[in-house]
């Protein structure tokens, strides 16, 4: 199924962000929101000369919610936002290159450790900002999987990531890395083009792995 993705799409050269800290703001302020707010909010923090480590810190938590406001629950994502950059500045002065070279498991439990920072957001930053090996995990993928009868629709983060671990195994750590980068880049695509809430499988890519029967919108 990977490989019938990555023909019909080609490589997505994800994460859409320039540098590694816009990619762990966009991983908080994705929760929950459509792409095309967080654009509009990463736009404003970028006229704001807001997309730093630097930036962040000077900006009080009450103003931060102004920029942010087109990705929605504000509150929470100041929070999460300004308490990430207080723990980067805390444990790795402020670098996210130093933060990178800490073992997979030590950066996944500090990083579940922090506010607002659940296993997707968690396994974005390790992936597209630090350059790990970790699949993520997300509703997209959930829909495919649970359509294609792999996993129930219950299945657990843990499961369906094992799932994915299973697709990405490279033979170096850096392979393992861009196949995991790029499998989740194909899975978004390929559920905002066919597999949304109610599945488009006439064209899609993935449609001579269905099993077999009718399907029915999940959620
Ligand atoms: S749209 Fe249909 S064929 Fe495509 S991934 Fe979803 S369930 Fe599978």
């Amino acid at each position: 199924m990977y490989a019938a993705l990555l023909s019909a799409y080609g490589t997505r050269k994800w994460w859409p962000a320039d540098t590694a800290f816009e990619v762990v703001l966009g991983a908080f302020l994705t929760q929950a929101t459509a792409w095309r707010s967080v654009e509009r909010s990463i736009a404003n923090l970028r006229q704001a000369g807001l997309l730093t480590v630097q930036g962040i810190r000077r900006i009080s938590e009450e103003a931060l919610r102004q920029p942010i406001r087109p990705s929605g629950f504000v509150v929470r994502k100041a929070a999460s936002i300004k308490s990430f950059v207080q723990f980067l500045d805390d444990r790795y002065a402020g670098s996210l290159d130093r933060m990178a070279q800490q073992p997979t498991a030590e950066l996944r439990a500090q990083l579940l450790a922090l506010p607002g920072v659940g296993p997707e957001t968690a396994d974005a930053i390790l992936l597209y900002a630090l350059g790990h090996p970790v699949f993520v995990v997300d509703e997209y993928l959930r829909r495919v999987v649970t359509r294609h009868q792999l996993l129930p629709a219950n299945a657990r983060y843990a499961e369906l990531q094992a799932l994915g671990d299973g697709a990405i195994a490279g033979a170096t750590r850096e392979e393992t890395a861009r196949h995991a980068n790029e499998l989740h880049a194909l899975i978004v695509e390929v559920g905002k083009r066919h597999c949304g809430v109610a599945p488009r499988c006439q064209g899609c890519p993935l449609q001579p792995y269905l099993p077999a029967g009718d399907l029915k919108p999940l959620y």
